[in-house]
C-alpha cells in the first residue's frame, strides 16, 4: 500500500521553478525526486552541483516514478494534460505547484495579480510604489518581471511584511488554495490556445486566483474578469466609465481626463508617461491595490508620474528623420498587439509600420483587422508562422515577408516618412528565431539604434 512505500515528492520540470522547489524541500527535509522530459533542462547543472545525491530522471516521464509519488509538484511549463501526468492524476496521485506550497508556508498578507496582459507592468508599479513608501514587500512568481524571483525562493530570504505574486494561468492550474488577501484579474483575452482546449478552460484557470480571496480587484468593462456568483469577498472594480463611490474610473473635468476614485481625482492622465489606454487600466489596478494595502496615495501617485514603463512594452527607442521607433517585443499575443497599435497611433500624426510574426500559438488574428485598417500602412512579417498570419490579415493591409528582424527594420526604414512610427509588436512568441522576447527586443533596439 502507499503507506508502506517510502514517501517522496516528484518535482516535474527542472526550470527555475523546479529548482526553487528542490531547494525548498531540501531545506525542509522533505524527500524528493526530479523528472523532466528534456535531456538537458535549464537548471540541471545547478541542481547537480547543489544536490548531487538527488535522483533525476531525464528524457521522459516514467510511469513508475510518477505513480509511486506521494505528490507531484508540477512546474508551470508542463501541461497537466501531458498523457503521463494526466494518467498519474487520474490514478489518484495528488498534484500541486510551487504557489500552493508557498501559500501554505507564508503567514504574511498576500497580493496576487493575473491577467492575459499587463501583469508585469502592474506588479512593477506596485513594487516601486511600495519601495517609495518604505513598505517591505517581497515580489515574486512568474519570471518575466525584473524584480521577481520564484515564489519559494522568497521564503528562504529575508522575511517581508507583505508578498506580491505575479501569476500566469499555468501557475494557477496547480493552485488549489491561494487564499489571497487581494487578488486581481486585469483582463482575459485569447492566449496560449495551443495549451488550452477553449477560452472557457483558460478563464477557469485564471479564476482560481479568487479561491478564498478577501478582496477581488476586477475590470468592470471586461466581464470575464468578474469572480463567480459564489464569491463571498469584497469586489473593487476599475473601468473607463464614470465610477460609483468605491470604484475607480475616468472623469473629464475642464477638458482634462482624470483617473478618479468615486468623485476624488487621483491623477490626470496627461501626468503619466506610460503609453496607451491599456496602461491607464494598469495604473488603476495598481492604485486600487496600493490604497487597499495602505500605501499612502502621495507615494502611489508620485510613482505613476515617474514610471516610464518596462523595456519591451511599447518602449520608445528613438526618432530618426521624424520617424519614431517602438519596441513592443513583449506583445506576444493578438490583444497586446492591438493595444500597442492603438497606443502608438495615438501618439503620432502619421501611420504605423508594424513588424509582426513568430510562433502563432494557434491564435485568431481576426481582432487585428480593424486596427490594421485604421492605423497601419504596411505589415512586415517574420518568423515561422508568417504565411498563416498573412492569410488572416491580407484583406486589411499590405503585407510582405522578411527573412530576419534586421531586414524587416530596414524595409520599414525605407518606407516610413516623418510623422510615422515603426512598431515591433509581434503578436507571437519568439522562440522560433530568438531565445525569448527580451532577446528579440534587444535585437530590435540594437539594430534600430544603429540605423543611419
Ligand atoms: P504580462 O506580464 O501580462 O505579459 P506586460 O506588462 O509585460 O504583461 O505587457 C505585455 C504586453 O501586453 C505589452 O507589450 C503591452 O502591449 C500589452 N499590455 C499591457 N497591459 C495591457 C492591458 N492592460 N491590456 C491589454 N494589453 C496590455
Amino acid at each position: 500500500t502507499r503507506q508502506e512505500r517510502q514517501q517522496y515528492k516528484v518535482i516535474v520540470g527542472l526550470g527555475s521553478t523546479g529548482l526553487s522547489c528542490a531547494r525548498f524541500f531540501h531545506a525542509q527535509g522533505i524527500p524528493f525526486r526530479v523528472v523532466d522530459s528534456r535531456f538537458s533542462p535549464p537548471c540541471l547543472a545547478t541542481l547537480e552541483v547543489e544536490f548531487p545525491f538527488v535522483d533525476v530522471e531525464l528524457g521522459g516521464f516514467s510511469e513508475e516514478t510518477l505513480l509511486s509519488a506521494d505528490e507531484l509538484v508540477v512546474s508551470p511549463g508542463v501541461s497537466l494534460a501531458t498523457p503521463e501526468i494526466a494518467k498519474a492524476i487520474n490514478s489518484g496521485i495528488p498534484v500541486t505547484g510551487d504557489i500552493d506550497i508557498f501559500r501554505h508556508y507564508c503567514k504574511q498578507p498576500l497580493v496576487a495579480i493575473t491577467g492575459s496582459n499587463g501583469k508585469s507592468t502592474v506588479v512593477t508599479l506596485l513594487a516601486e510604489m511600495a519601495q517609495h513608501a518604505g513598505l517591505n514587500m517581497g515580489v515574486g512568481g512568474n519570471l518575466d518581471g525584473r524584480a521577481s524571483m520564484p515564489a519559494l525562493d522568497m521564503l528562504s530570504s529575508e522575511e517581508r511584511e507583505i508578498y506580491l505574486l505575479e501569476l500566469s494561468s499555468f501557475q494557477l492550474e496547480t493552485t488549489q488554495h491561494l487564499n489571497a488577501d487581494i487578488a486581481a484579474i486585469l483582463n482575459i483575452s485569447e492566449d496560449h490556445m495551443d495549451r488550452y482546449e477553449s477560452m472557457h478552460e483558460y478563464r477557469q484557470a485564471k479564476l482560481r486566483i479568487f479561491d478564498g480571496c478577501k478582496t477581488a480587484v476586477v475590470n468592470r468593462n471586461d466581464e470575464s474578469t468578474l469572480p463567480p456568483g459564489t464569491f463571498g469577498g469584497e469586489v473593487i472594480s476599475i473601468g473607463f466609465d464614470i465610477p460609483l463611490s468605491n470604484e475607480f474610473g475616468i472623469r473629464v473635468l475642464e477638458e482634462r481626463e482624470w483617473l478618479v476614485k468615486g468623485e476624488d481625482c487621483l491623477i490626470a492622465l496627461d501626468e503619466m508617461k506610460l503609453v496607451g489606454r491599456h496602461n491607464v487600466a494598469n495604473a488603476m489596478v495598481a492604485l486600487a491595490v496600493a490604497m487597499q494595502i495602505g500605501i499612502p496615495l502621495v507615494y502611489a501617485v508620485e510613482t505613476l508620474k515617474q514610471f516610464q514603463g518596462l523595456p519591451h512594452r511599447c518602449q520608445w527607442v528613438r526618432s530618426l528623420r521624424g520617424v519614431d521607433y517602438y519596441n513592443d517585443s513583449k506583445g506576444t499575443n493578438v490583444s497586446a498587439t492591438c493595444q500597442a497599435i492603438a497606443g502608438v497611433a495615438e501618439k503620432i500624426q502619421g501611420d504605423v509600420y508594424l513588424i509582426a510574426g513568430g510562433l502563432a500559438k494557434e491564435a485568431d488574428f481576426g481582432p487585428l483587422v480593424p486596427l490594421l485598417r485604421n492605423y497601419v500602412s504596411r505589415v512586415v512579417l517574420i518568423g515561422r508562422d508568417r504565411q498563416l498570419i498573412a492569410d488572416a490579415i491580407a484583406d486589411a493591409v499590405v503585407t510582405e515577408f522578411a527573412e530576419s528582424l534586421e531586414e524587416a527594420i530596414s524595409t520599414c526604414r525605407e518606407l516610413a516618412i516623418a510623422g510615422d512610427a515603426v512598431l515591433l509588436s509581434p503578436a507571437c512568441a519568439s522562440q522560433d528565431m530568438f531565445k525569448d522576447f527580451a532577446h528579440r527586443g534587444r535585437v530590435f533596439v540594437a539594430t534600430t539604434e544603429g540605423l543611419q
